[in-house]
């Protein structure tokens, strides 16, 4: 089999069974390693979050994530973010917020974003060890990752954590920033040893490749490191387990797949449009796409092609709990996804690529990817396709 480009669910084995044994078991250890850490702080979380009207309170689970989620990107993006100046932070918001809003100025918006991400966010300062544990710095850091456009989700989740915290003193500030700080510390070098065997391409990519992409406008989504691959894995193993019992619940079920499973990347597929995304019709019996959509048919639920997770969520919000999602995507999107299509009112489940095959972002040539149907019959609970 060829060598996959970052990740592979299949390279400890010839499935992504073992994946997802895996996973599952080092969730567990990252949830009881920061509970015990955490305990009363999430629970005055919660209610900082009630007593505020923030939102209906999630699982103590999610909240874990989210301070996970702090450490990590704290740890990786905060030299850089210290040095971003107001001026290109001003214009880099203006442009994302632009890109968001309309489709027109995409081509000329991405040249802009990649030009200016290389000059302005991926400079760091390697000068100083360690930046101090304020809430001016965690400002600073939400201000950057706002301003690559690639955490967009995340800056929302971490806004709370940003308001809760500006009402502490400063020791109680950097104390949590520390402890998070501790805690990324533990999960880099533990994720590693039980999912590092799934993205040891990882750092080839970036050894090898990377440097094809520091001008374009995917400059900080391919750079990402291998810790943030292992976080997004265990942070859907936790969204699976927090929104399963509503998803069983819903009255409509939807399984969104990306464009790089068909078996035609291009004008070949005959795929057609609709309001929701695309709808297969068929065309080859070898499209992994074609085979799901009728297993979707024998189980009553849609399957739509999604060219863009933004596609997937054009219509704006819905009515709460009333539509499950399973949404297929490659590591890197998984948290964010899902972040997203809660904030919706849809319940989602994720399935994630065995491997990523779009030349968008990682290879020259497009290749169809695959996911592991067991997964997806477990989260329908189907016993026969
Ligand atoms: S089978 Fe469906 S998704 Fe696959 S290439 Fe044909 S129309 Fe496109």
């Amino acid at each position: 089999m060829k060598d996959k480009i970052t990740y592979s669910l299949k390279s400890c084995d010839c499935t992504s069974d073992k994946y997802y044994r895996t996973v599952g078991t080092f969730t567990n250890e990252v949830l009881f390693k920061i509970n015990q850490s955490t305990e009363g702080l999430i629970s005055d979380f919660q209610s900082f979050i009630l007593k505020n009207n923030y939102e209906d309170l999630r699982s103590k689970n999610e909240y874990v994530f989210e301070l996970l989620l702090l450490g990590v990107l704290w740890r990786n993006y905060i030299k850089k973010a210290i040095i971003l100046g107001e001026v290109p932070k001003a214009f880099l918001i203006r442009l994302m917020n632009l890109r968001e809003k309309s489709k027109i100025f995409k081509v000329a918006v991405d040249y802009i974003k990649g030009f200016s991400g290389k000059v302005w966010l991926l400079k760091e300062n390697n000068e100083i060890n360690d930046c101090d544990r304020t809430i001016e710095n965690m400002k600073k850091l939400l201000d950057w990752l706002a301003a690559s456009g690639e955490f967009n989700q995340e800056v929302k989740r971490l806004k709370q954590w940003y308001d809760y915290l500006s009402n502490r003193s400063l020791e109680e500030v950097s104390n949590v920033i520390s402890m998070v700080l501790d805690l990324a510390e533990w999960f880099d070098f533990h994720s590693e040893k039980a999912l590092g065997c799934f993205t040891r391409n990882v750092n080839k990519f970036l050894e090898e490749n990377y440097h094809k992409h520091k001008w374009k406008e995917d400059n900080v989504y391919c750079g990402r490191k291998r810790i943030e691959y292992h976080l997004n894995m265990v942070g859907a193993e936790i969204m699976n387990r927090a929104f399963r019992e509503d998803f069983l619940k819903t009255e409509e079920k939807r399984l969104l797949l990306p464009i790089c499973m068909r078996f035609h990347c291009n004008s070949d597929c005959k795929a057609e449009r609709s309001t929701e995304g695309y709808l297969c019709t068929g065309c080859t019996n070898h499209c992994n796409v074609n085979y799901l959509t009728q297993m979707g048919r024998k189980y009553g639920i849609k399957v739509f092609i999604i060219p863009h997770e933004s596609a997937a969520f054009t219509k704006g919000k819905i009515e709460k709990n009333k539509i499950g999602i399973i949404g297929v995507a490659c590591v890197l999107n998984l948290a964010s996804g899902g972040w997203k299509a809660k904030e919706l009112g849809f319940v989602p489940q994720c399935v994630l690529l065995d491997y990523c095959g779009c030349k968008n972002h990682w290879s020259d040539s497009d290749e169809a990817t695959e996911i592991n149907i067991s997964k997806l019959m477990d989260i329908l609970q189907i016993s026969e396709i």
